[in-house]
C-alpha cells in the first residue's frame, strides 16, 4: 500500500471510477506523492535505465543531428534548442558539449531550453547542467517557448504522457476505468459505451475484451510542437518504446527497481507508462504539413555514426573501457536489445533535406 493507493482509493468511493489516463496521470504528477515529482527514476539505482544514461554516444549524436538540421534550415539565427522531459540532465550535458565542439558560435547566438514538468526534476537538471555551456533556462510547458526556429528532441518522453484505454465490452466500446473491487482492491473496469475511437476504423466486430488505445494528450503536445516548427521553422525528433504500426492491445505497464509490477501494487512508487504509436505521431505531423520519417532507434544510430563514433572512443583507451564502450552501443543498436523496440520518429518541413533520412 502506497499513501497514493489511499487516496485514489478514497477518490474512487466518493466520486466513482476514473478513467486510465486520470489513474496515469495521478500516479506520474500527483503533487505530492507522484513518481516523477517525489522519485529518482533511473539509472542503476532506480526503476529503469535510459538510452542517455546508457552511453553519452546517444547525446552526441542527437546533438549532431540537431545541429545538422539548423544547417539544413539555412543556419537562421536565433534558433531555439530544446529538449522535452530532460530526466536528469544527462543528455543535455552531452549535447551542449557536442554543439559547442562541432560549432563554438552557435550556442553564444542560440537559447537554450529544458521543458522539465517535475519541479523536482527540473532541480536534479539545473546541478547536472551547471557547468556546461550554452546557459540553459527552463520552462513547465512547451506553451512557453517563444516563436523562433525550433530544434526540439525528446527521449521516453511521450510514453510518460498519460493514454486513454478502451474496452470492447457488451458489443460496445467503453472507456476502460480504474474502479475498486469490493474489498477495495483497485481493479479495472467498462465505463459507459463511448464513441468509437476514430483510430479503430470504428470497427464493432473485435473479440470482446479487445482493448485500443489512443493518447490526446501526447497528439496534442505534438500538435503544440508541429505548429510551432510549420510556423518559424526547426525540426523535431523524438525516441520512445513503441510501435510505428499502431493496433490493438493493452500495452500499459509499471516497473519497479527494473522489474514488472502490477499497474495497481505501487502507485506514486512504479513508474507507469504505455507504449507509443507512433502512426498517431506521424498523422498529427501531417496535419501541419510536416514530413513525418519513421524508424529504429537502430537504424538512426547507426545511419548517424554510432559504430564510427565508438570507435573512436574506443580506440583512446584500455581494453577494459573499451569492452564497456562496446557493450553500451550494442545496448543502444542491438536488434534484440533496445534497437529494435524503441523507435524515433523526426519531423520537419517537406523542403528540409535532413540527414540521415534524406539524402543530399
Ligand atoms: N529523457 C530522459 C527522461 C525520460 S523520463 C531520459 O531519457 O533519461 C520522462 C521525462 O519526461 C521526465 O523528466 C518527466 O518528468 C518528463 N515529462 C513527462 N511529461 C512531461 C510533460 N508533459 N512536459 C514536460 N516534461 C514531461
Amino acid at each position: 500500500m502506497t499513501a497514493l493507493k489511499d487516496r485514489i482509493s478514497a477518490m474512487i468511493r466518493a466520486s466513482g471510477p476514473i478513467s486510465v489516463a486520470d489513474y496515469m496521470r495521478i500516479c506520474l504528477f500527483d503533487p505530492a506523492d507522484g513518481y516523477y515529482t517525489r522519485r529518482d527514476p533511473f539509472g542503476a539505482d532506480g526503476d529503469f535505465v535510459t538510452a542517455p544514461e546508457i552511453s553519452q554516444m546517444f547525446g552526441e549524436l542527437v546533438a549532431a543531428w540537431l545541429v545538422a538540421a539548423w544547417e539544413a534550415s539555412g543556419r537562421p539565427p536565433q534558433p531555439l534548442f530544446v529538449e522535452i522531459g530532460p530526466g536528469r540532465g544527462t543528455m543535455m550535458r552531452d549535447m551542449l558539449r557536442t554543439v559547442d565542439r562541432i560549432d563554438p558560435g552557435l550556442l553564444a547566438m542560440s537559447d537554450v531550453v529544458l521543458v522539465e514538468a517535475s519541479p523536482r526534476l527540473a532541480g536534479v537538471q539545473r546541478q547536472a547542467l551547471a557547468s556546461s555551456p550554452g546557459n540553459p533556462a527552463w520552462a513547465a510547458t512547451v506553451n512557453e517557448l517563444p516563436g523562433r526556429p525550433l530544434f526540439v528532441v525528446g527521449n521516453e518522453l511521450f510514453d510518460a504522457i498519460p493514454a486513454r484505454q478502451f474496452v470492447f465490452a457488451g458489443g460496445a466500446w467503453r472507456e476502460r476505468m480504474v474502479a475498486l473491487s469490493t474489498d477495495g482492491e483497485l481493479r479495472f473496469a467498462a465505463g459507459a459505451p463511448a464513441a468509437a475511437p476514430r483510430q479503430t476504423g470504428q470497427r464493432d466486430s473485435v473479440p470482446e475484451g479487445t482493448i485500443f488505445e489512443v493518447a490526446p494528450a501526447r497528439e496534442g503536445m505534438l500538435h503544440h510542437i508541429a505548429s510551432h516548427i510549420a510556423a518559424h521553422g526547426g525540426a523535431g525528433l523524438f525516441f520512445d518504446y513503441g510501435s510505428l504500426q499502431g493496433g490493438f492491445g493493452d500495452t500499459l505497464q509499471a516497473v519497479k527497481a527494473h522489474e514488472p509490477v502490477s499497474v495497481f501494487d505501487f502507485p506514486g512508487d512504479s513508474d507507469l507508462t504505455s507504449h507509443v504509436d507512433f502512426a498517431a505521431l506521424a498523422d498529427v505531423a501531417r496535419a501541419h504539413g510536416l514530413v513525418p520519417w519513421l524508424g529504429t532507434q537502430r537504424e538512426f544510430l547507426t545511419a548517424t555514426g554510432m559504430v564510427q563514433r565508438s570507435e573512436r572512443l574506443i580506440a583512446g583507451t584500455g581494453p577494459q573501457k573499451a569492452a564497456q564502450i562496446a557493450a553500451e552501443r550494442d545496448r543502444l543498436i542491438g536488434e534484440s536489445e533496445m534497437g529494435e523496440l524503441f523507435k524515433v520518429i523526426a519531423i520537419a518541413a517537406p523542403d528540409l533535406a535532413l540527414y540521415p533520412f534524406a539524402a543530399g
